[in-house]
């Protein structure tokens, strides 16, 4: 079946989906994006990347391409176009087509486009089983994290600075030495029994959702959340670390740098973490933890 992209109102085969190249995100990265995880056909979280995604329009203003039900509207249909039922959906708004100058143009429309995919989430729940390892890195990036910018290139470098070591992900750290915040994941750390630590919200990072899904969680399971800074040092000598994301959910890490965080294994503060996520997803989307490989045994 031929995937199908939402271009600029159209339905489009993927294959011939296209934008034009003066539309000012291929050349300034003027725009915003979103991606939403789907299980059972039901858009996780859907409110708060409409309005994340809302919020970031409205920082960089660009003006908003669709209403939120017409938004809604696409959103479904581009799914059901392409059949998933477990997935993801990829939403883009640029600032639109318009002679190559840096000033917003007085005269042009933002651009939507939404594809969608589907996404095998029991790898991910095979891999938190195991854990992931992370790299650090020097943030390189501007001073408006907390704006989804497609302008994503210090991101994509650190990435592959962690894929070329063996690595799953790369977290940033300031001037300071302290982790901002994943190249596309939140960061935490859990110093000490019942205790997890994330970096404030603000212009340093962007504010997951999923980060607030968790913190949401973790105070139903009676864990304590403290947002505040943490150091590489600290996150090195800290029990369990885990990362979080729209695709990852929370992911424990089990080395910073090539050094074991606690027994060098997925702690258990992590994986309660990410039994009561999914348990919320249940209960959001209907799914039961025999359609998902593995979710059982969490
Ligand atoms: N930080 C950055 C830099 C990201 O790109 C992402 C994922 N888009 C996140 C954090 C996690 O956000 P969310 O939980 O909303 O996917």
């Amino acid at each position: 079946m031929p995937r199908i992209a939402y271009v600029d109102g159209r339905y489009v085969p993927l294959r011939q989906a296209a934008i034009h190249i003066e539309d000012r995100g291929y050349q300034f990265a003027d725009g915003v994006y979103e991606v939403c995880a789907v299980v059972n056909g039901v858009i996780l979280d859907m409110d708060a990347h409409l309005d994340r995604l809302d919020r970031s329009l409205h920082e960089l203003r660009i003006r908003q391409p669709l209403e939120r039900t017409a938004l809604r509207v696409v959103m479904r249909e581009t799914l059901r176009r392409n059949r998933i039922r477990h997935g993801i959906i990829y939403i883009q708004v640029t600032r639109g087509v318009a002679r190559r100058d840096h000033p917003f143009p007085a005269a042009s429309h933002p651009v939507v486009v939404m594809t969608a995919r589907s996404v095998d989430f029991s790898r991910i729940i095979e891999r938190a089983a195991l854990g992931v390892p992370v790299i650090t890195v020097p943030d390189q990036r501007w001073a408006r994290r907390d704006i989804k910018s497609i302008s994503l290139l210090p991101n994509v470098l650190a990435k592959q600075t962690a894929y070329e070591k063996g690595a799953y992900e790369a977290w940033l750290v300031d001037d300071d030495g302290h982790v901002t915040e994943g190249s596309s994941t939140n960061a935490w750390i859990v110093p000490t029994e019942g205790v997890l630590v994330t970096r404030p919200l603000g212009p340093d990072i962007l504010a997951g959702v999923t980060r607030a899904g968790l913190v949401e969680v973790a105070r139903k399971v009676g864990m304590r959340v403290e947002e505040r800074t943490f150091t590489v040092t600290e996150a090195k000598k800290s029990r369990e670390a885990f990362l979080s994301s729209t695709t990852n959910f929370a992911m424990p890490v089990v080395s910073v740098d090539g050094e074991p965080i606690g027994t060098g294994k997925p702690g258990s503060a992590t994986r309660a973490l990410l039994k009561g996520y999914w348990q919320r997803i249940m209960d959001e989307t209907g799914v039961t933890a025999s359609d998902i490989p593995g979710l059982a045994k969490l």
